[in-house]
């Protein structure tokens, strides 16, 4: 790698985006779509040869033209999807985002009969075209993981009519749903002053030191939902409804949560003893509530207490400190993680300003294998934002780990998706641990270490359960308030006796944006936090010796299937005790909490 300089101060701006594309103007569009159109071109004549003379040689030909256009479109659809969010209001990323869209969907149905061609072949005639030498292996995984979905294929004509009506269908509702939820504004008395802030602005208040703040904060999150739960819910019903009717009664897929674990590469057994696992250690999360509603000086804590700070510190770090203190922590682990994490900032590839019409939250977007991720933050200056910060960093070190694989193949299925993520939020929570020696600090430290393993694992799965329920719940055609019930009931199983959760948190699935966009995405970050919880014990036993395995397994990015790489790194997922060995790791956080 070059020399980079790093910019001794980071300031907190908007990103470039003109490695995607140079600019937005119709003659580089066109310029593109041609481009693009003339690949197509290439892939269509391959057609008649495939059915008529099928080869290695040929279907070798096939996969790079096919791998060259998915570059192609890759980088030309996260133009677009970058632009919309850092503005989601803007008319012009809008109409982009609209005209690609269109000519992708007409793209990828002019080349859908290779990818249906390559799953309708029997086992045999598929095993005998596959490339076998090992510069080959990304095409050879990514066309044997195409044949997973076989069962559950349509034929031709009707996958395209699907591909065509989600465009203007189901993937419209969606961009409605983003828009109207974007531009929602809330209101906050903080110090006798009304402010009016974004949900992101607003939600960093539920940890502010203040319980009347923090309940204030709360109700008002659920005051400007429940004035759009109307709509909101209609489109949630829409959503399970297509879910359903698409892959359920179409494609043959045994149950709703089933497409995503297909997705994900994962048996629904493994997932129905994660989402058990978590329920069976609700006990231990309510044990550390009435530790907390004690420190607290309460008999029992309120859901709006859930994150509340307990020294009544409301620390404020700048942005370029985060930064440094992120980086630095990634040095101590891995000098190689630090300066690939440099090259995000070196290279101007990171929005983490607050503004209005910005999409809310935070991500990482890998576009193309050799180029830096794209990062979005909304960087508040809280202790969780910097290690929000390390989060997204650690998904762009992945990708970067993983620069060698295809575009096809560069992005690990989503359960391995948040390894590198959590364990940098780990590393960068156990370096502020170590450095600290007050027991009033080191307790908050812990607490907040504790809620947010709490967040990540338990509510999670969490909302994976409501959402087994709520799509069996409008299948039997319940109205939408039953979905309020059904939320309730879960989190007071969830609960128990240890919090008590408020009448008016019903209605919060409302704002959850997973559950439209991603339905029953939600449990691969349990299962990311656990694995992680897991692999930094081993960590911390074997220090400096565990770090090539790891940076290993990351490499991997999606070029192996999820259990052949985690097998590799000595994990079971069908052995239970392998995931209660997570809990394990909160139990030991607990007790030296207790301790303190
Ligand atoms: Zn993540």
């Amino acid at each position: 790698m070059n020399d980079v300089i790093t910019k001794d101060t980071h300031a907190q701006k908007s990103w470039d985006l003109t490695e995607l594309l140079p600019d937005a103007t119709e003659e580089t569009i066109s310029a593109r779509l041609a481009e693009m159109e003339s690949l197509v071109r290439s892939i269509e004549a391959f057609r008649i040869p495939l059915q008529e003379e099928p080869s290695g040689k040929l279907l070798l030909e096939v996969v790079e033209t096919y791998e060259r256009l998915s570059e192609r479109s890759s980088s030309t659809s996260a133009y677009g999807a970058l632009w919309f969010s850092e503005d989601t209001q803007s008319e012009a990323a809008l109409t982009y985002k609209s005209h690609l869209d269109r000519a992708l969907v007409d793209f990828h149905n002019r080349t859908l009969f290779f990818t249906l061609w390559w799953k309708g072949l029997d086992d045999k005639a598929a095993l005998e075209l596959l490339p076998t030498r090992p510069e080959h292996a990304d095409f050879r995984h990514f066309l044997e993981d195409l044949r997973r979905s076989k069962p559950f294929m349509l034929e031709e004509r009707s996958e395209q009519i699907v591909n065509l009506k989600d465009t203007n269908g189901i993937s419209a509702v969606l961009t409605i749903y983003s828009m109207l939820t974007n531009r929602l504004e809330f209101e906050l008395e903080v110090d006798g002053e009304t402010k009016a802030l974004t949900r992101d602005e607003l939600l960093t208040y539920v940890y502010a030191p203040s319980a009347e703040v923090r309940a204030a904060a709360y109700r008002e999150m659920l005051r400007v939902f429940g004035d759009e739960a109307k709509v909101l819910s209609q489109i949630y019903v829409s959503r399970a409804l297509d879910w359903h009717a698409e892959n359920v009664t179409l494609r043959g897929f045994p149950s709703a949560i089933s497409v995503r674990n297909m997705d994900n590469d994962m048996p629904d057994q493994v997932i129905e003893v994660l989402l058990d696992t978590c329920a069976r250690n609700a006990p231990l999360f309510q044990r550390y509530f009435r530790w907390k509603a004690q420190e607290l000086g309460r008999t029992r804590l309120s859901r709006f207490d859930l994150y509340a700070p307990l020294a009544g510190a409301d620390k404020s770090i700048p942005y370029s400190e985060a930064v440094e203190l992120v980086l630095s922590t990634f040095e101590g682990f891995e000098p190689r993680l630090a300066a690939l994490a440099r090259r995000v900032f070196d290279q101007d590839h990171i929005d983490s300003e607050v503004r209005t019409g910005k999409k809310g939250g935070a991500f990482c977007a890998t576009v193309l294998p050799k180029q830096t991720p794209w990062l979005l933050l909304n960087y508040n200056g809280k202790v969780r934002d910097v290690a929000t910060l390390a989060h997204e960093l650690g998904h762009a070190v992945h990708s970067m780990l993983a620069q060698d694989h295809s575009v096809l193949t560069q992005q690990p299925s989503l359960p391995l998706a948040e390894t590198a993520s959590v364990f940098a939020e780990r590393l960068l929570v156990d370096r502020l641990l170590a450095n600290e020696t007050d027991p009033a600090v080191r307790r908050e430290l812990l607490a907040s270490s504790l809620d947010d393993i709490y967040a990540t694992v338990m509510r999670q799965a969490c909302f994976v359960r409501f959402e087994e329920r709520a799509h069996a719940a409008i299948l039997e055609g319940k109205p939408p308030e039953a979905l309020n019930e059904i939320y309730l009931g879960l989190l007071k199983e969830h609960f128990g006796d240890a919090v008590e959760v408020p009448e008016e948190f019903s209605r919060e699935w409302v704002s959850i944006p997973h559950i439209y966009h991603t339905p029953f995405y939600c449990y691969a970050y349990s299962f990311g936090q656990l694995l992680v919880l897991a692999l930094y014990r081993r960590y911390r036993e074997e220090g400096q010796a565990f770090v090539p395995g790891y940076l290993r397994l990351l490499a991997w990015g999606g070029g192996a299937r999820p259990a052949e790489i985690l097998d590799e790194a000595g994990v079971d997922l069908n052995d239970p005790s392998f995931w209660q060995g997570g809990f394990d790791v909160v139990e030991d956080l607990i007790v030296e909490l207790e301790a303190l």
